[in-house]
């Protein structure tokens, strides 16, 4: 029976981390505010960008949405990323992704102020990651190192094999887990006998976006699985990549869909408006 890597709880107490801190820096007459930009309508990013509302209100983070029709202009989007750039008010932003056909995110995040971009995701971010400088870290790997220490996976040593190699997850992902002292390999659609390498694994991250693509045959006896993916089933739920019933009997620990990735990921953007929000105002006392 492995251990279950319970996110919503490890979640709970980086919530109330954030309420503290957001508290304190507002007893020094410090607020922090999130704003997000949203363009368009689609469900799933309308559906986000409120619950991430809510989240912030929960531990006292103030937030402002802004709303842009599908057809906005690149430039106008630009110039926004510019004025909340520059104002003080706002402890920082992200823009909700995907963005509708025909508008290009990357140049938009590129222009984001490394200060602000509590998604992590910046060409700068990503670079200050890369080679060891202090940034704001992308919201799920950073939260699936925190899930893990918080059950006490050893990762200095560990074999550690990340599936998937985007720049929003497996990407980050395998850097954290270098920082961490992990030997990692990281693994994409291109892989040659994908279980021959995940069974080295005593760390498995599963990051494909494959529904239930990963199964005994993929694991190792007593490792931990980390289960990033998330699809909607139609009979209703959410399942993983991995095969949760199969592989659970024979691991050590492991993640469920929901209930594992998901609730850190949104935990740790209220973490990152928080650390912006203290690196804003130190600098400000400079
Ligand atoms: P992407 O589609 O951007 O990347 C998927 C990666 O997996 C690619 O690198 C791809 O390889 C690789 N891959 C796909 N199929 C296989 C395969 N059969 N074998 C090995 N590698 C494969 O997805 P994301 O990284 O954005 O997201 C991955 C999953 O995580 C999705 O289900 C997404 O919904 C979920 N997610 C969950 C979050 C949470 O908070 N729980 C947050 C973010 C994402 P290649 O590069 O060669 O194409």
């Amino acid at each position: 029976m492995a251990e279950i890597l319970d996110g919503k709880a490890v979640a709970a107490e980086v919530r109330a981390e954030v309420a503290e801190g957001v508290a304190q820096l507002k007893e020094h007459g410090v607020p922090v505010r999130l704003d997000v930009v949203l363009v368009g309508e689609d469900p799933a990013s309308v559906t986000y960008v409120s619950s991430k509302e809510r989240d912030s209100a929960e531990v006292g983070i103030a937030s402002r949405v802004h709303r842009f029709p599908e057809d906005v202009l690149q430039e106008q989007l630009a110039a926004l990323v510019g004025q909340l750039n520059r104002d003080p008010a706002v402890s920082g932003f992200f823009i909700q992704l995907p963005l509708p056909v025909g508008l290009d995110a990357v140049p938009l995040i590129s222009r984001i102020d490394p200060a602000k971009d509590v998604d992590g995701l910046s060409p700068m971010s990503a670079g200050r990651l890369a080679v060891g400088l202090p940034s704001l870290l992308p919201c799920t790997p950073h939260g699936i190192i925190r899930l893990l220490k918080a059950h006490g996976v050893e990762l200095a040593g560990a074999e550690a094999v990340v599936v998937g190699r985007s720049n929003l997850v497996g990407k980050p992902l395998a850097q954290l887990l270098l920082r961490e002292d992990a030997t990692v390999t990281v693994c994409h659609s291109r892989t040659r006998d994908l279980p021959s390498v995940t069974r080295r694994a005593d760390v498995l991250l599963v990051a494909a976006g494959q529904r239930e693509m990963v199964g005994v045959e993929h694991v190792k006896q007593g490792a931990a699985v980390v289960d990033v993916g998330i699809h909607r089933r139609e009979e209703g739920g959410l399942v993983g990549d991995v095969r949760f019933e199969e592989v659970e009997p024979i691991v050590g620990w492991i993640s469920p869909v929901p209930g594992g990735v998901g609730p850190m990921t949104r935990a740790m953007l209220l973490h990152n408006a928080l650390r912006a929000a203290r690196t804003t105002a130190e600098a400000a006392l400079r």
